[in-house]
């Protein structure tokens, strides 16, 4: 019989994991709180247009994550997205990497990753409990599912402590972890007013990034759809606003910073990553722990992105394999 392994998360680091551990023939659950997988790196449909809400671009340096980029990308599931140059020379720097994008949208990038792994979505995961039989995972409706050898936990730190914060080796270092929220703003207009510029970064205390979405391969390219995101000194002031207020307020900066001439967006909507960029990693990949047979693993393991995550994921299903094989 295989080992059993269950998954909290459907995003990046849970997947990764789920994939090393699909390779060393382990039976594999995923269990996701959402509707969709993919967590912080999202699409957003809001009519017919749609907006890539979180994660903007994934790049790679580490040999592992570029040969995943390379896979999606020549599957089709992805493509380079090079902005026209940014407002103050980040893109001389960042695009030292290509920026890759999911087409048609950012879920695509998780299709290599998805293949063969049992994913059951809209399972918000509230408790663990382990017993004689293996671990047993609890569920908002008081139904569950178990046992299983080990468990991996993929879910932003605060869910994270929630979970497996009580494991004594765990609990110093997820309380050192940081993570800040996020507002993302959602707009669209008619009108081509925007400069001959794809993506503004640091325009001002508020704003840190606006994208004009529909630049991106494999997206519509007709009237604009921007993606706004605030600083995170501005969205933990404005944590508990009303995203209609938000969403007003970050255009109105918008308009400001770029001097556009007065214009009335067709729709505008935010939304708030609670758990969104990480201010202070773990500095560690991962922690497993053989004795529970539980670990966890997220970007904010190591860092704030993508690659992070991925690695972060991996590195927890190698020790799940090591532990268990
Ligand atoms: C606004 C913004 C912009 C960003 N821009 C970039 C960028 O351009 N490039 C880049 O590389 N990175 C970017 N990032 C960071 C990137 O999105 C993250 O590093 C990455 O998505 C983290 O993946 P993860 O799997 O660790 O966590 P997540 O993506 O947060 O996945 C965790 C999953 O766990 C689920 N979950 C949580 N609790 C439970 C529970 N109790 N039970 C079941 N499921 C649960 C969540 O719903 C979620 O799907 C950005 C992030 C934000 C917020």
């Amino acid at each position: 019989m295989p080992s059993k392994v269950a998954i909290m998360g459907a995003g990046m680091a849970g997947l990764s994991c789920a994939r090393t551990l699909l390779r060393a023939a382990f039976a594999v659950d995923v269990f996701e709180q959402d509707r969709n997988i993919g967590g912080r790196i999202a699409t957003i449909r809001i009519g017919n247009d749609t907006f890539d809400h979180g994660a903007q671009y994934l790049s790679g340096r580490s040999e592992g994550f570029q040969a995943f980029l390379d896979e999606i990308s020549g599957l089709g599931h992805a493509g380079q997205w090079a902005p026209r140059a940014t407002s103050n020379g980040m893109r001389a720097e960042a695009q030292s990497q290509p920026w890759v994008v999911g087409m048609p949208g950012m879920s695509s990038l998780f299709r290599p990753l998805v293949e063969g792994v049992r994913v059951t979505t809209g399972r918000h995961v509230q408790s663990l409990e382990r017993r004689d039989s293996g671990w047993h995972l609890w569920f908002e409706d008081q139904t569950s599912a178990g046992p299983f050898d080990a468990v991996a936990v993929a879910v932003p730190v605060a869910q994270a402590r929630k979970l497996l914060g009580r494991i004594g080796e765990f609990a110093a270092p997820l309380a050192d972890v940081h993570m800040t929220p996020c507002w993302a703003s959602m707009v669209r207009i008619e009108e081509k007013v925007f400069p001959a510029q794809d993506v503004f970064t640091d325009m001002s205390e508020t704003i840190r990034w606006i994208a004009r979405n529909n630049t991106k391969p494999g997206r519509n390219p007709a009237g604009e759809n921007l993606v706004i995101h605030a600083s995170p000194a501005w969205s933990s002031q404005a944590e508990d606003a009303d995203p209609d207020d938000v969403a007003a307020e970050l255009w109105s900066q918008v308009s400001y910073a770029l001097d556009l001439p007065p214009v009335r967006p067709s729709r505008m909507t935010a939304h708030l990553w609670r758990q969104g960029l990480v201010d202070r990693p773990l500095g560690k990949s991962h922690l497993y722990s053989p004795e529970h047979r539980a670990g966890v693993a997220g970007d904010w393991c190591l860092g704030a992105s993508a690659e992070h995550a991925f690695e972060s994921g991996d590195g927890l299903g190698r020790a799940i394999v090591n532990s268990l094989a």
